[in-house]
């Protein structure tokens, strides 16, 4: 079979190293990959994904094999002709590159092919070609930032991005829900009428082990929908401060976030994922598929390094790169920004709110990468949560989707609505 000469030694991609609570690195995804082509050989989604691991692993040549691959067994796959007019291009095969955009925008009117042909007539002096690409890239989708600016850079009077005016810089540092926690006593919310640590050690010892440390050996009684519900209850808000914010941090992940976005699409639950630019990449699909089904997408950063350790600039690149690629993923211009790690500084704030971005934190805290087991993670969530909560939970681990239904439902059956951040945004700015 061609793919099995082309699959990749493990060792070949050894060697990288991630942080705790990073995205995992291109050997998981190949191993994920490599599984799902291997149940379905036609799985041109999957093919096109593990393209890009080569790609990224530095095997261009075998990328453009498994993408011809892909193309030959689904010819309408329209991701495949940007990743292989791209690999092309870098390889410098110009005119293979230019007739698979071509081929490419006969299937469909793609504004992200004719921005890439764009750039490969622009870099070949065909300053005619390249300004009618960027153009035609305008006439489908006008908010594409990306193509004006390169007008631009081509000599055209052209408005230069209108986001800057759009979107108001937030200037009180981080944003925070704007529902008040104040009101929310704790204490009757829990079993046997306290909360505090002390007496949640005693409530879940197999939680908590003898010290303190989490250990989910023994008798631990999982939180159901019904034990949920009694918790939200006691929540004090009004019917129009009823809601909550899930976001999901690092995909997207082949088989978590699919998995998580079933979840929520079934349950009619819009949600928002700050995505990984690299990790975006590999699965362009899932992300286009999490918008269009409603889904907000935010940025959190292209490699998911502390911007707090980059420098301004490699900063900004970190995020502007993230940006365009959602933008071209979604047709949709992103202006939400979650730091890696949740590391921010003033310097780091100031940068976000130059370019007219939100920075968007969580305050509840579902710490899914530490713990995996789901009752593990609901128990931390339900701890923390509140009226107008951002919850944090991460769609490269498996934990969050086994507890979702539960959330969902308790919430549900007590009133409250999932929002987006940019919903969040415009309750918090009055415009909702
Ligand atoms: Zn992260």
């Amino acid at each position: 079979m061609i793919f099995a000469l082309l699959f990749l030694s493990s060792s070949s991609l050894a060697g990288q190293s991630f942080e705790d609570n990073s995205p995992p690195d291109l050997l998981k995804d190949f191993a994920i990959l490599r599984e799902k082509i291997n149940r379905n050989p036609r799985d041109v989604a999957s093919l096109n994904s593990m393209g890009i691991i080569y790609a990224k692993s530095g095997r261009l040549d075998d990328a453009v094999r498994l993408w011809k691959y892909a193309l030959d067994i689904d010819p309408r796959y329209i991701h495949l002709y940007n990743n292989l007019g791209s690999a092309l291009k870098q390889l410098g095969r110009r005119s293979e590159a230019r007739l698979i955009f071509q081929t490419g925008l006969q299937l469909s009117n793609s504004y992200w092919i004719y921005y890439n042909l764009g750039l490969l007539e622009k870099e070949e002096g065909n300053v005619v070609a390249a300004s009618n690409c960027f153009k035609r890239c305008l006439q489908i989708n006008p908010s594409f930032q990306q193509a004006t600016r390169k007008l631009a850079e081509l000599g055209h009077n052209v408005q230069l991005p209108a986001m800057d005016k759009t979107v108001k810089p937030m200037t009180l540092g981080s944003y925070k829900p704007p529902v008040a926690f104040g009101n929310i006593d704790l204490y009757p919310l829990y079993p046997n009428g306290s909360w505090p640590e002390n007496q949640a050690k005693q409530n879940y010892p197999s939680i908590y082990g003898k010290g303190g440390k989490n250990n989910l050996k023994g008798s631990f009684t999982p939180l159901t929908v019904a034990s949920c519900s009694e918790i939200i209850k006691n929540f004090k808000a009004s019917a129009k401060d009823k809601y909550i914010a899930l976001t999901f941090d690092d995909g997207p992940h082949g088989t978590y976030t699919p998995q998580i976005l079933d979840i929520l699409n079934k349950n009619a639950v819009k949600a928002t994922f700050f995505i990984v630019g690299t990790r975006a990449e590999t699965y362009p699909e899932i992300v286009s598929q999490a918008s269009q089904a409603g889904h907000a997408i935010g940025n959190h950063s292209w490699g998911h390094k502390s911007l707090a350790k980059l420098s301004t600039l490699a900063g900004l690149e970190s995020l502007n790169k993230t940006n365009e690629l959602i933008s071209g993923l979604t047709g949709t211009t992103c202006y939400i920004v979650r730091p890696p790690f949740g590391h921010t500084s003033q310097r780091v704030k100031q940068m976000i709110h130059k370019q007219g971005w939100h920075e968007i934190m969580w305050d509840s805290d579902s710490r899914d990468w530490e713990n995996k087991n789901p009752d593990h993670i609901l128990f931390k969530v339900m701890k923390s949560i509140a009226p107008g909560s951002i919850i944090l939970f991460h769609d490269i681990h498996p934990g969050a989707a086994g507890m979702l239904q539960t959330l969902i439902t308790a919430c549900k059956n007590n009133g409250y609505r999932f929002i987006t951040i940019p919903e969040l945004i415009e309750i918090a700015a009055g415009t909702s």
